[in-house]
């Protein structure tokens, strides 16, 4: 493996702008892709996780090739994402600082395209661009890719994910049959290797790290909880790390504007970073992120992509991902160019084998964390406190007030100031954790089957008398309590259900007693009152289920 960037053979003006970026060695995917594009022939299908440095693999051989007097387009990169698109095109622009002449042009959806023409008028040596607006820019004649050499799908999975399918095969049959033709994806679903087979000639497959497998550097971590501690844990995580830098992770455009929205109301710099926003709220939002004026991008998968910071210090699941290959996306955000990375997942307990199914795929275990405690919270606020002010500059400015200050609190101990200053800052910490319990969940949950008796957790048998049941005369349900909505399950006495077993349902969804409201039980159905931030959770979680070799049904019931 070689490991000097001397020895890649590549030329002075690119060695001195790599040197200037702080790259002191090659990455492996540098190291084993650059050598064979320099000096050898044929297509390749790289396989290597985001944030490996790929993006310099295929961009510093491209840059080597390419004749600076002809001013046509040689190289196309397709990519995902706006985001990428940017990145790509300011990484190859510093890797081409010492070439000039050069031009590289990004193209991307979401900005006005009379601009995006103008740019490619003036001559692109390089186009970087996501397919769907180079489409469009081909079918106007402003772009032409006739004449390119080399043509680069970079994380081609997540251009299939997005559903570029058309356009890639639009744009592959486009493209000149004596073109190069490499492939980067992180996984290789069938899809991707679908394009491999149609548009590319014998391909090479490089397998940098191990295929499907999480970046070495990152340590998995998953904490359980009720369904409705989600957010209490989230908090707390935060909390129990005073200088946390993390992209948090959901599964829906609501929940990230949610989550943020949640987050900032209790005091922490975060944003969400979704769909609906307009690129200049985009553009705003990642640079308050880069510039670390937010701790916290509440971000969907999508939205993510291409999103290149190398410092984070957690990626949060605060959902896991529907698909298990979104998971290695999310975790390759952190741990990039060989820093470590911390990537945790908040689960409950009908996750567990989520958790399970992951780590087959990305062949890493994943430890459980204790959700942290009060106590471990405020001592962890509080030495960080400490810290900060042992790191303050004391300003001359402050010497004129001494006197005063010296008449204010000459009188008073030290013991006492440095309490005082000290609470200051921290009772609203120590407020809000006063009463905060435990809030993890044992490992093994207890699971109750219908019918039998057994003391529930305040003492009282299954068929005692419930207040949260109302036997009603009819089939309607009567009222729910404010906050709450029915939940209708395909279940009733004839299944010998009791309000107990209901309890033991939810409570194998995640979803604790105190967010369940009324039972009312009928022969063949029962209604639940649940609390309304779990009702659609509960549903999704129980339609189509089975209890007792029973498949369960389950509708919302809106009042
Ligand atoms: P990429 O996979 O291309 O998105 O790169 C991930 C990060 O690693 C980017 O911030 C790059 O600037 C950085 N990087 C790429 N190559 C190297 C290298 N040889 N040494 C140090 N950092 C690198």
């Amino acid at each position: 493996m070689i490991t000097d960037f001397l020895e890649l053979g590549l030329s002075n003006e690119i060695l001195n702008a790599v040197a200037e970026l702080g790259f002191e060695k090659p990455t492996p995917v540098q190291s084993r892709i650059i050598p064979q594009l320099l000096m050898e022939d044929g297509d390749i299908v790289c396989l290597a996780q985001t944030g490996t440095g790929k993006t310099a693999a295929f961009g510093l051989p491209a840059l080597e090739y390419l004749d600076i007097r002809d001013k046509g387009t040689q190289v196309l990169v397709l990519c995902p994402t706006r985001e990428l698109c940017r990145q790509i095109h300011e990484d190859l622009t510093a890797y081409s600082k010492y070439i000039s002449g050069i031009r590289i042009v990004p193209v991307y959806g979401g900005a006005g395209i009379l601009g995006q023409i103008r740019e490619l008028k003036k001559g692109a040596q390089i186009i970087v661009a996501t397919p769907g607006r180079l489409l469009d820019l081909l079918k106007r004649d402003a772009a032409d890719i006739s004449g390119i050499s080399t043509l680069i799908m970079d994380e081609a999975d997540e251009m299939l994910d997005m559903g570029f399918k058309d356009e890639l095969d639009a744009i592959l049959s486009q493209a000149p049959q004596s073109r190069r033709t490499l492939l980067f994806s992180a996984t290789l679903p069938r899809e991707v290797e679908r394009i491999a087979k149609s548009y590319m000639k014998n391909p090479d497959i490089v397998t940098v790290g191990e295929r499907n497998a999480g970046a070495d550097n990152v340590e998995h971590f998953y904490y359980m909880v009720l369904e409705e501690d989600r957010y209490a844990a989230m908090k707390r995580i935060a909390d129990y790390h005073p200088d946390i830098y993390a992209i948090v992770f959901c599964r829906t455009r609501e929940e990230t504007k949610k989550i943020a929205d949640a987050l900032q109301r209790d005091g922490y710099d975060a944003d969400a970073l979704h769909g609906d926003l307009s690129q200049a709220q985009r553009d705003y939002v990642m640079d308050r992120f880069k510039r670390k004026a937010l701790h916290f991008l509440v971000a969907t998968d999508v939205a993510a992509r291409g999103i290149d910071v190398s410092d984070l210090t957690h990626v949060i699941n605060y959902n896991l991902p529907q698909e298990t290959e979104l998971y290695t996306h999310r975790s390759g955000r952190t741990g990039r160019a060989d820093k470590k990375g911390v990537s945790i997942a908040i689960i409950n307990q009908r996750e567990k084998g989520k958790i399970r199914k992951i780590e087959a795929a990305i062949k890493k275990q994943f430890t459980r964390l204790p959700v942290p405690g009060a106590r471990e919270i405020c001592e962890k606020q509080l030495f960080h406190l400490i810290n900060e002010i042992n790191g303050a500059e004391v300003g001359r400015e402050i010497d004129s007030f001494m006197p005063a200050i010296e008449e204010l609190w000459g009188s008073m101990s030290r013991e006492e100031l440095v309490k005082k200053m000290l609470s200051y800052e921290f009772n609203r910490f120590f407020e809000y954790y006063r009463k905060a319990k435990d809030i993890n969940i044992p490992e093994k949950p207890e699971r109750k089957t219908a019918g039998k008796k057994a003391a529930s957790d305040d003492g009282r048998t299954a068929d005692s008398p419930d207040d949260k049941v109302r036997k009603p005369a009819d089939g309607n349900p009567g009222k729910c309590e404010k906050g709450y909505t029915w939940l209708k399950i395909s279940l009733g006495y004839r299944n010998r259900i009791i309000p107990r077993d209901i309890i033991g349902i939810m409570r194998a969804c995640g979803i604790g007693k105190n967010a369940v409201g009324k039972i009312e039980i009928f022969n063949d159905f029962l209604y639940v009152a649940l609390q309304n931030n779990v009702a659609g959770y509960a549903k999704s979680q129980i339609d189509g289920a089975s209890y007792n070799r029973k498949r369960l049904s389950a509708w919302l019931i809106k009042d």
